[in-house]
């Protein structure tokens, strides 16, 4: 579980989004057994998934971040509602490239390829928006993707640190929005402060060494000081709310069944011929599910 702190800043010209989600980023690499690089990848993803689903207004509404890639990841795939649910997945988690310049090299696991983010949001068509990737660094393809395809101007920053145990010392994630209407004073000073800014690990680590007897509010307040307390008092930052964000899979025999209904009947008539049984394995939450050949039967004859 992690959280999301929401901030204004006085004058109404940008808002911060803020959030750890290193125990989550643990999750997902648990599950998933991701090598070091992937889990930096499927991480970053996740955490601007993260992000991203706290702006969101109801909580039916969805969104899916999908990265796709010439390079040996594949595809990196996140999903995220309203109510603060998030998971994700790694097309092959086991792939790993030597480091860059000393950092993972998450950039060369996506190669070159696109993002493309899917937002339901209750109108009548999901709203769907693709761009080519900038550098599949996953920060810098979002800020394209929310300049091309939303029109907004953002800064963000995601960032993972795995340590050399392939363990995850710490994640978070750093979403700032121009609001419309905003002039270019608050603008300039805004830009001040981020050129400035170490990576946002930095921040979530210095905090989490600090964290002993701190609620998660206390931590991302800490936070939002370290990074931004810099900022002149006019432009300085109130905060608005904390949304609870968290790994969760939604996935069930049920739904698993209605999948394998949707295969067609050709084929299912296939597997229940020559396998008599069949087994599903969520990509998300990697749990398995069994089908027998009754059940198998039962589905083959609720198909049209
Ligand atoms: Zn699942």
């Amino acid at each position: 579980m992690s959280k999301v702190l929401t901030a204004i800043d006085r004058s109404g010209s940008f808002r911060v989004y803020l959030t750890i989600t290193t125990a989550d980023c643990a999750e997902a690499a648990r599950i998933h057994e991701t090598s070091p690089t992937a889990s930096a990848a499927l991480g970053r993803v996740l955490t601007g998934t993260a992000l991203m689903t706290a702006q969101l207004k109801e909580e039916e509404h969805r969104l899916t971040v999908q990265f796709k890639g010439d390079g040996p990841a594949k595809q990196i795939l996140a999903c995220g509602n309203g109510s603060g649910d998030i998971k994700g997945y790694i097309a092959d988690p086991y792939a790993d490239l030597p480091l860059k310049n000393g950092k993972l090299d998450v950039g060369g696991l996506l190669g070159i390829g696109d993002l493309t983010v899917i937002k339901d949001i209750g109108l009548k068509e999901p709203y769907s928006g693709t761009i080519a990737l900038v550098s599949g660094e996953i920060a810098e393809d979002l800020t394209a993707y929310y300049y091309i395809s939303e029109q907004q101007n953002t800064s963000i920053g995601l960032g993972v640190k795995v340590g050399t145990e392939n363990q995850i010392i710490c994640a978070g994630g750093m979403f700032v929005q121009m609001l419309p209407g905003a002039g270019d004073e608050p603008a300039d000073a805004l830009e001040a402060v981020l050129g400035e800014m170490k990576p946002v690990t930095y921040y979530a680590e210095q905090v989490q060494l600090r964290s002993a007897g701190k609620t998660e509010e206390a931590m991302l307040e800490e936070m939002m000081a370290d990074m931004f307390g810099s900022l002149p008092e006019e432009y300085s930052l109130t905060v608005l709310d904390f949304k609870e964000v968290r790994w969760h899979c939604d996935c069930s025999h049920e739904r698993m069944k209605s999948a394998l209904a949707t295969i067609g009947k050709e084929d299912l008539r296939q597997i229940i011929d020559e396998d008599g049984e069949a087994e599903l394995v969520c990509h998300f939450c990697r749990s398995k599910y069994q089908f027998g050949k009754e059940e198998l039967e039962e589905i083959y004859e609720g198909i049209g």
